[in-house]
């Protein structure tokens, strides 16, 4: 335990005390944290290699076999029934202790077809081959420190099992980053072939101090949709553009004046980014091509802001088009992950108790712009909560904010590198405690 957790205990003990007798519940929180924090404590050597093992060996979107195969074991290991190869690579396994709720726990396998350069020691050097190319992987997203949180949190239940009474369903699900794995999962029976959990949970983290947990009631993160748009023109020689129309040109002029649908025609206040990630054109400095593909990423909250957004992007990239009289572009913008929204009853629950255990470290946060599959979990009928847990050392993550020290890494970044312990035994905590929550919750409203 750190010092820091023991003060916290030691004030949330001492303000259980001084409460009268309706704190006896929060007394109980207590007793459960300091029992979680044992149990992980104890087991997480065996976390830590576990971790390590998948952080060394990552696999892309669909290719996770042998980290699918790792899971499967931990948890057939524990007295899970586990079936494999749900949504091609996806585990399913269920824990029954008597009557009571399903509750749904679930963790991503996949990482990111990307090279890491965090210089650790079990660093990733593995190659794939993804979309016909050659490239390194590396799980620069943290779902590694996901499933050893999973794995850690059902060993913590199954310890606590005298503590609740219901089913356990933990899954881990392919391609998240792909935004596809949760709808194959579903496409091939998870909530048929099992039973369709009664609540669900699931857990991602940032890059902000560890120990600490953020959460949201509502709107969880961001509705994604990726935009394809190729500019038509006319090619030919560099030297005699007044024989060509020039997509270049009309793609760079898209590129800048799509931001005014942001800026001019959205409502200020409201949640919208487009952003291009990858233009596509050409060949040789003299030579203007005959067309140039973009592609692009829109992000937005709400469906409304979402369709004016859409709107202007298709008006804007028609209109830089005709400004060089080149043929209409042809645009495909293919919806991705909706917005996850946390449900108030499951997330105000959790709070209650989490609030107690983690004290002022467990606190609210603004909706996140990144986009998360688990919402398709959510929109098929589960109550669910989504929350973060940080992965740096408090002090570096202050500096940060504080412009002493440098930025830190975030999701996605080659040199993104959580701090396994704390990181991992939070996650284990934090979950644990927020599914005996629902468990609770249950059992009182019977
Ligand atoms: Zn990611
Ligand atoms: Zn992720």
């Amino acid at each position: 335990m750190t010092r820091l957790a023991r003060i916290l205990l030691t004030s949330a003990a001492l303000c259980a005390a001084a409460i009268s007798s309706p704190a006896r519940a929060e007394l109980d929180v207590i007793k459960l944290k300091a029992a979680i924090e044992a149990s992980v404590e104890a087991d997480y050597p065996k976390l830590d290699a576990l971790y390590k093992d998948i952080h060394a060996h990552p696999e892309i979107a669909f290719q996770e076999v042998k980290t699918a195969a790792k899971l499967a074991a931990e948890m057939r290991a524990l007295g899970f029934e586990v079936t494999e190869k749900i949504g091609k690579t996806g585990v399913v396994a269920i824990y029954r202790n008597g009557d009571g709720p399903t509750i749904m726990v679930r963790t991503e396998l996949d990482a990111l077809p990307m090279e890491e350069k965090t210089g650790l020691s079990y660093a990733s050097r593995d190659k794939t081959n993804w979309n016909g190319q050659d490239t390194f992987v590396a799980h620069s997203c943290g779902h590694d420190i996901h499933m050893a949180s999973w794995v850690g949190a059902a060993k913590t239940l199954l310890g606590l099992k005298d503590q609740w009474h219901g089913t356990l369903m933990f899954i881990a699900q392919p391609a998240e980053e792909t935004v596809s794995g949760a709808k194959a999962m579903l496409a091939d029976g998870l909530f048929t072939r099992f039973k369709k959990p009664d609540f669900g949970f699931a857990l991602h983290d940032g890059a902000f101090a560890y120990g600490s947990i953020t959460y949201r009631i509502g709107i969880g993160s961001s509705n994604s949709d990726s935009l394809q748009i190729t500019f038509h023109g006319r090619g030919g020689h560099g030297a005699a553009p007044q024989r060509t129309v020039d997509p270049v040109m009309i793609a760079a002029r898209f590129v800048v004046d799509l931001q005014s649908v942001i800026s001019r025609e959205k409502d200020p206040t409201e949640f919208g980014v487009v952003s291009i990630g990858a233009i596509h054109g050409g060949t040789a400095e003299n030579i203007i091509p005959d067309d140039v593909l973009l592609r692009g990423t829109i992000r937005t909250f709400k469906p409304e802001v979402r369709a004016k957004m859409l709107a202007g992007i298709e008006r804007t990239a028609k209109a830089a088009a005709a400004m060089s009289d080149a043929p209409a572009p042809d645009i495909k913008i293919t919806e991705g992950a909706k917005a996850v929204m946390n449900d108030p009853a499951v997330v105000e629950t959790a709070a209650k108790v989490l609030k107690i255990a983690f004290g002022d470290d467990f606190r609210t946060s603004p909706p996140g712009t990144p986009s998360e599959d688990f919402s398709e979990f959510v929109n098929a009928g589960v109550p669910s909560m989504f929350f973060n847990i940080g992965v740096y050392e408090p002090e570096r993550v202050a500096a940060a904010y504080n412009g002493t020290g440098p930025q830190l890494p975030s999701n996605h970044s080659p040199q993104f590198a959580p701090v396994p312990k704390p990181t991992i035994e939070t996650g284990v905590e934090a979950m644990t405690l927020a599914v005996l929550s629902a468990f609770d919750q249950y059992a009182k409203g019977k």
